[in-house]
């Protein structure tokens, strides 16, 4: 989390377009038949891992990574930075009202945060121009992009160039827990890694979606099982 924090308060220094992504293994599922998604995400400026699966993964496959990042926290340090910092924050995505009632717990929460502008995100395609230009125009530093996964990622991406020098990070339901219109998986369940059955609980018609987890648990295993095979071949000379 502390890496993360200092990286992305390196990208909002560098004055120049940056994208983040939060990670999760439903996107690693998604990312992997989708060929523009993966190149997204291998071509962002920084990925952090979002779930205690993706983290696992890592781990398994030779890319340790001390911690999971995860969207609410990230965010919660973010505006905490961004307070003292100076930077202004956007909001974007939600039903109407969520990114106001986010930006207001955000700023009762962090004394001095500039809040640049909201946005809900139940808007049209034909309204993306406008809304990009008045991101632009906000002065905004830090945009956070709530629109759920791939569309979020792939909305920043293809903005890239109309919203200028600004750090955006899609936040998926990121707005809507901080805005207290969902609320957080119980301590207890997020460090038993069980957020995932405990959003499925209260949202069942997530199923679908999760249905992801099982496979991904499952490539993981084959391809570290692989890696490890391929690695013992080699170092025997076979
Ligand atoms: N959302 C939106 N516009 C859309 C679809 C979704 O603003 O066209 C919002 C939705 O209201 C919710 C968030 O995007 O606040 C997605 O939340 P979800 O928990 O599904 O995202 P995930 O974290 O799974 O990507």
């Amino acid at each position: 989390m502390n890496q993360a924090v200092e990286r992305i308060s390196g990208l909002l220094a560098q004055n120049r377009f940056a994208q983040v992504v939060t990670l999760g293994s439903e996107m690693t599922m998604f990312a992997r038949r989708n060929a523009a998604y993966r190149e997204l995400i291998n071509t962002a400026d920084l990925v952090v891992p979002d779930t205690v699966g993706v983290v696992y993964a890592a781990r398994l496959l030779g890319c340790p990574m001390p911690e999971r990042v995860a969207g609410i926290e990230l965010v919660e340090r973010l505006c905490a930075g961004c307070a003292t910092s100076g930077d202004s924050v956007f909001l974007l995505g939600g039903a109407a009202g969520v990114a106001d009632r986010a930006a207001a717990a955000l700023q009762a929460d962090h004394p001095g945060l500039r809040i640049a502008g909201t946005q809900h995100g139940y808007f049209d395609a034909s309204e993306e121009p406008a809304i990009a230009a008045r991101i632009r125009e906000s002065g905004a530093r830090l945009v956070l992009v709530a629109l759920g996964f791939p569309r979020q990622e792939f909305w920043i991406r293809r903005c890239a160039a109309a919203l200028g020098a600004v750090t955006c990070m899609g936040v998926g339901g990121t707005l809507d827990v901080i805005s207290g219109k969902s609320a957080r998986a119980p301590r207890s369940a997020r460090r038993l890694g069980l957020e995932w059955l405990y959003r499925l609980v209260r949202e069942p018609r997530r199923l679908g979606r999760q249905l992801a987890l099982p496979q991904f648990a499952v490539l993981v295993a084959l391809q570290a099982m692989s890696g490890r095979r391929g690695h013992a071949s080699a170092s025997s000379g076979q």
